[in-house]
């Protein structure tokens, strides 16, 4: 019988599944000790034997269950039969239970292209910085981020034996957002997180003269969101190259389903259409609330420096 949900919903709720899965891959990865790093382009551009797991995991679990979407993930690897194994087959009820928004409910499945990032942080992963590791797993329509999935495999790690590892958080744009509670930076005061791993003078002059109380220097992209959207960071600046549409894709999703804003540098929304260049070339700007505060105070050398 055809099931009565939609396209969307049906993915969303099994990219969370498989989102699950993909975290459970990181843990065990960690578990057995031996992380396979490769150098993809230098030293601070990492994979692991995690980063592939996840990601063969991640893309044969889509195809497999829906075989017209584009998925473009960050690994370059090549197609091979993945082991049953790494398959999930899976997906979360509570959000099948959800009612898809009504623009999103005749979208078919082969207009869909989803953005995989196995694992965002990988340096961090690679030097015990675990709670900086996401999953992620964006979904894009018509070139906008319009559903994604971030699992945070190490959510909790810090607290004790008996505290629950990972958690999964998932949003819609004109559902929500879910699975984390929605908290704000205390108002009046301005804390920028950062990259940890890929610094540079125009990253550096950008954060500057946003005259920060405090600045936090973290991995990841899906991780910085999720400080956005807990209250720990009220802006993720990163004024440079290196960002992927993989690292914002699902990100943007959440910030927007909550109404926070997320641009490049010079203020244009991100595409997400298959055709698009993979590069974030003109860097990140996102905030919760008070995006013009920080807009406004991007400087011109550096606009200069960035070119979408
Ligand atoms: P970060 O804030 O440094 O953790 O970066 C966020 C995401 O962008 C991660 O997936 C990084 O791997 C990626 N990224 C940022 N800058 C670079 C770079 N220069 N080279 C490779 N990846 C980068
Ligand atoms: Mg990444
Ligand atoms: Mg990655």
């Amino acid at each position: 019988m055809a099931s009565s949900h939609t396209v969307l919903m049906r993915l969303v709720a099994s990219a969370y599944s498989i989102a699950q899965k993909a975290g459970t891959i990181v843990r065990r990865v960690i578990a057995e000790g031996d992380l396979g790093i490769v150098e993809k382009t230098c030293a601070t551009d990492l994979q692991t034997k995690a980063d592939r797991l996840a990601q063969m995991s991640i893309c044969s679990s889509l195809a497999r269950k829906f075989p017209k979407l584009t998925i473009i993930g960050e690994e370059d690897l090549p197609f091979e039969e993945v082991d049953q194994e790494l398959i999930e087959d899976g997906q979360w009820e509570e959000i099948l239970q959800q009612p898809c928004p009504s623009q999103y409910s005749a979208i078919k499945e082969e207009d869909l292209v989803v953005w995989v990032d196995p694992l965002d942080g990988t340096k961090e992963y690679t030097e015990g910085l675990l709670d900086n590791v996401t999953v992620l797993i964006g979904i894009a329509y018509e070139g906008k981020a319009i559903a994604g999935v971030i699992n945070q495999p190490y959510y909790n790690y810090q607290a004790g034996p008996d505290a629950v590892l990972g958690r999964t958080i998932w949003g819609v744009l004109g559902l929500g957002a879910f699975g984390f509670q929605l908290k704000e930076v205390p108002a009046g005061k301005h804390i920028i997180t950062t990259t940890r791993s890929h610094n540079n003078k125009l990253v550096t002059d950008c954060v500057t003269a946003m005259n920060p109380d405090d600045v936090l220097r973290v991995g990841g992209a899906g991780n910085k969101i999720i400080q956005l959207i807990e209250g720990k960071a009220s802006a993720y600046v990163f004024a440079s190259p290196g960002c992927k549409k993989w690292d914002t894709c699902a990100p943007e999703v959440i910030l927007h389903a909550v109404g926070g804003k997320l641009t490049d540098i010079h203020g244009n929304a991100l595409q997400y259409n298959k055709e698009v260049k993979h590069m974030n070339s003109a860097g990140v700007l996102a905030t919760l609330r008070n995006y013009d505060y920080y807009a406004s105070r991007v400087p011109e050398s550096v606009k200069n420096a960035l070119v979408p």
